[in-house]
């Protein structure tokens, strides 16, 4: 496969599509292994993830080529393209989804002494196949004029009586909540875990509906006293070009739940090398340069995520919500647990 790729790599641009076992969507994968582009195929879509890859380009000479979806289809169009791959980094938010890659057995493991020296070993793959760059906490978004804080300081709280009927919250197979609740089994086992999601359940406002920024705003409409967000969906609307965003913000205020008092369920978003990268090296470099701290800073202004690295500093406005305390459960704990998680929120109801 891999001496085929290569043959209709030296033809014209045309053979290559022709070449490629998904012609349509060709003309968005470059070839690579010459050393002088790396495929992206990125399932997070950042504007600031453009200026990452310029900014990677204006250091090293090696062009980036992305090409988006949602990490489902990628996984599938990587699978389908086979040892053929172009696809040299596959990059995703959620260690779920880096993990389902990973069990797709689509990555490969990287040493990389900067890698290990840049990312703490519990916001990456223990076989290096994925790193995490940046860290979101799954937290609380609450209306300040009906909820104290210390009311939504844990997770077992948000399952209380106290909020019956007042929560909001997406779906459950959404990823976020998916690894959530995977961290909640690692760390309670499987039992409290149920007892949790019942509660959840029970506290609905609403079935679930929409997406996490839609949670946030349905606090602010009074909709709903509580709901679950990730972090950084929050901060991006408090300090957006959005006025009614901004509005939602004032109501609205974010706690970080603590898990058994060692800190907030965080995940990460990151990336790892394909099984099968054309440009091995290139792609090990790109990964190298998403540790740096000019990486992890710009993302972090940009997007509203934590540093990976605690020697990277957050900056402005991520800095006025990052000292909480993180659980420092490994992220890589949460994908095993996926599909007991999944097993769990479908039986308490929560669709
Ligand atoms: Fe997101």
């Amino acid at each position: 496969m891999r001496r085929t790729l290569l043959a209709c790599l030296s033809l014209a641009a045309l053979a290559v599509a022709a070449c490629s076992p998904r012609p349509s969507e060709a003309d968005k994968a470059a070839p690579s292994g010459e050393g002088g582009v790396v495929n992206v195929y990125s399932a997070r879509h950042y504007d600031a993830d453009k200026r990452l890859y310029e900014m990677f380009t204006q250091a090293t000479g090696i062009r980036v080529n992305t090409v988006e979806g949602a990490a489902p289809q990628l996984i599938a169009r990587m699978q389908s393209e086979g040892q053929a791959s172009p696809a040299d980094v596959f990059v995703a938010a959620d260690a779920g989804a880096l993990w389902r890659a990973e069990q797709a057995g689509l990555l490969q493991p990287v040493s990389s002494e900067t890698l290990n020296a840049a990312i703490p070993a519990n916001l990456r793959d223990p076989q290096g196949r994925w790193y995490g760059f940046q860290r979101r906490a799954r937290v609380v978004a609450y209306d300040a004029q009906k909820v104290k804080p210390e009311e939504v300081d844990t997770y077992e709280k948000l399952a209380s009586p106290r909020f019956r009927g007042k929560l909001c919250v997406r779906a459950s197979d959404n990823i976020y909540n998916l690894s959530l609740m995977g961290a909640l089994i690692e760390a309670w086992g499987p039992e409290k875990a149920r007892t949790w999601a019942q509660g959840i359940v029970a506290n609905m406002a609403r079935p679930p509906e929409g997406g996490d920024r839609d949670q946030i705003r349905a606090v602010g409409a009074g909709l709903c006293e509580i709901a679950l967000t990730n972090s950084y969906y929050y901060i991006r609307m408090a300090s957006g070009d959005d006025a009614a965003d901004r509005a939602v913000a004032e109501r609205v205020k974010l706690a970080f739940p603590s898990l058994d008092g060692q800190g907030v369920h965080v995940n990460i978003s990151g990336a790892g090398v394909t099984a099968n990268a054309p440009n091995r090296a290139g792609a090990v470099r790109l990964l190298e340069f998403l540790s740096s701290a000019e990486a992890q800073t710009l993302v972090s202004r940009e997007n509203g995520e934590f540093p990976a690295s605690p020697g990277v500093v957050a900056p402005a406005p991520v800095s006025a919500y990052a000292s909480f305390q993180a659980h420092p459960m490994p992220v890589s704990a949460y994908g095993p647990r996926q599909a007991e998680a999944q097993a769990i929120m479908t039986a308490a109801g929560w669709r």
